[in-house]
């Protein structure tokens, strides 16, 4: 675990997933309340770091984007050093982004060392009319691999902070 100089905690978390899952926009609405309507596949922003007090204490979350890399499949083993905890991110409207999250998972394990606090994240629920993958296949699809979930729009912002909460307290508890 690694300290921020200053005493406090420094949290690095990755966040990953099939491209156009909306991974980028999850971390601008978190870190700025920003959303991008036209995000096209990356501006280069490697991470992002936010800070949190967790029982009175200072923690800074570094969220970690793939910046595209994703599309080439050449996610490198740097982006997974060092984490802590992970977002595993799939669209609720696209089921090949859900087919693909065990493939994420087994690189994530692959790359990464001891506990990482682990989210499943079902994005776009905003977009129901048009749902692709139900909530209990999500659910149950944590349930086995022993992740956290939440479906989440980075759009109307439906839970983005609530999912990053989760695995920052997670990680916490891991660390404390
Ligand atoms: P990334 O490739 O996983 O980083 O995905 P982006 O964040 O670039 O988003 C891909 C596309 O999906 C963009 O057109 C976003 O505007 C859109 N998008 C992202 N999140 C949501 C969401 O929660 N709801 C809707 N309706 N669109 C979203
Ligand atoms: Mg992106």
């Amino acid at each position: 675990m690694e300290e921020d100089g200053g005493g406090g905690y420094l949290f690095k978390i990755v966040v990953i997933g099939d491209s156009a899952v909306g991974k980028s926009n999850l971390l601008s609405r978190f870190a700025r309340d920003e959303f991008d309507p036209n995000s096209k596949a990356t501006i280069g922003v490697e991470f992002q770091t936010q800070e949190v007090i967790i029982d009175g204490k200072e923690v800074k979350a570094q969220i970690w984007d793939t910046a595209g890399q994703e599309r080439f499949r050449a996610v490198t083993s740097a982006y997974y050093r060092g984490a802590v905890g992970a977002l595993v991110v799939y669209d609720i409207t696209r089921r090949t982004t859900f087919e693909s999250v065990k493939r994420w998972l087994d690189e994530l394990n692959t790359h990464s060392d001891g506990k990482i606090a682990t989210m499943l994240v079902g994005n776009k629920c905003d977009l129901e009319s048009i749902r692709d993958v139900s909530i209990q296949e999500g659910k149950e699809l944590a349930e086995e691999e022993g992740l956290f979930f939440m479906e989440t729009s980075a759009l109307d912002s439906t839970n983005v902070s609530a999912a990053f909460d989760v695995v920052i307290r997670e990680i916490y508890v891991n660390v404390s």
